[in-house]
């Protein structure tokens, strides 16, 4: 589906050879593929494509960014996007493939969209067990960010019927291979230098990691002696400048982030500026919100100044992001 609400159509493939190979090639064209994993059907899209990532916030109506799990074929691939620290082997070893999720600071390697990670210089990684789930990353070839292929406030699915029922006509296809195992979520921890720490309890239980670690996991607050770096774990990017919406001109030395075709007010006098999407795309300004963003805050202005944007589709997701990043001072 697209931002102006037209269908398509949605294939049902089947678990071979060519019904995976149609399932990569969708994924490589940037498309939107559902598949089986051993926690519940994912929706998935080429995590490098940031247009592709912005399609599923829009085929799931997803009023927010929150960041995506990238899946990966193996540890080696997880390995040229995220740092692994001696903990994160660790636990790579012990539970890869399976249903646990690595949180770990970006390589410079890292290939996965600013928007799949909401931003931040942190990665959740999962290299899944389902046979299926792995046969489609070995053959695509490049981490794929899924989250469960349901609308936003229901429930997970954990059958191909349960996926139509809901997406039918908003993504290109659904790999169907049977019933999911597990049926829970995947279990998230972070490795961000400090102690590993529980983001969120799923398929893999506390006391099995904590047997592998040798350590008890810590929650998720940023409290302890060992505090990870500042952001790493906060659950969304914020720039440092100021940010003021709605802005229709442009006051001087604001840098300026725009949507559509009009010419603020003020505009000559910008520090910087960006356009979000020329053409009025939603999706197209969400593939950009956050390098744009960071580029903004770079330039050492102390405000970004931000167009209307329309509520609209992805727009409720964007407005979203910017109200956080403005009340956040
Ligand atoms: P899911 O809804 O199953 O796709 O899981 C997404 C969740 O994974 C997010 O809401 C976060 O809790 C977590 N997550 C993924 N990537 C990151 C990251 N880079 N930093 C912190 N948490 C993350
Ligand atoms: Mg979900």
């Amino acid at each position: 589906m697209n931002d102006h609400g037209s269908m398509v159509r949605t294939d049902r493939l089947q678990p071979d050879a060519a019904g995976l190979a149609r399932a990569a090639e969708i994924l490589r064209h940037g498309g939107l593929v559902a598949f089986p994993t051993e926690t519940v059907y994912g929706l998935g899209a080429d995590a490098t494509q940031a247009e592709a990532v912005a399609g599923i916030y829009a085929a799931k109506d997803r009023p927010s960014f929150n960041p995506l799990i990238s899946h990966l074929d193996s540890v080696r691939s997880a390995q040229v996007q995220g740092i692994f620290d001696e903990t994160a082997l660790r636990l790579a070893a012990a539970f890869w493939p399976g249903p646990l999720t690595l949180v770990v600071p970006v390589a410079p390697t890292c290939t996965i969209s600013d928007l799949a990670r909401a931003g931040l210089d942190s990665v959740g990684l999962r290299v899944p067990s389902h046979p299926l789930a792995h046969a489609l990353l070995a053959a695509f070839g490049r981490p794929v960010a899924a989250p469960s292929a349901n609308r936003s406030g229901r429930v997970s699915p954990t059958a191909a019927d349960h996926v139509l029922g809901d997406l039918d006509g908003r993504i290109d296809a659904v790999l169907d291979g049977g019933a999911a195992e597990v049926g829970l979520e995947s279990t998230i921890v972070a490795c961000l230098g400090g102690p590993p720490r529980l983001l969120r309890p799923g398929g893999v239980p506390r006391e099995a990691i904590e047997a592998v670690i040798g350590q008890k996991l810590e929650g998720a607050s940023e409290t302890g002696n060992n505090p990870v770096a500042p952001g790493m774990l906060a659950s969304h990017y914020a720039p440092r400048a100021q940010v003021r919406l709605d802005a229709k001109d442009i006051r001087s030395g604001e840098a300026a982030l725009l949507f559509g075709a009009g010419r603020p007010g003020g505009i000559e006098g910008a520090a910087a500026s960006l356009n979000l999407s020329e053409n009025g795309d939603l999706t197209e300004a969400a593939a950009h919100l956050f390098s744009y963003l960071r580029q903004l805050d770079a330039s050492g202005a102390a405000t970004i100044a931000v167009s209307p944007i329309p509520e609209a589709g992805l727009g409720e997701a964007i407005n979203d992001r910017l109200r956080r990043a403005a009340a956040e001072r």
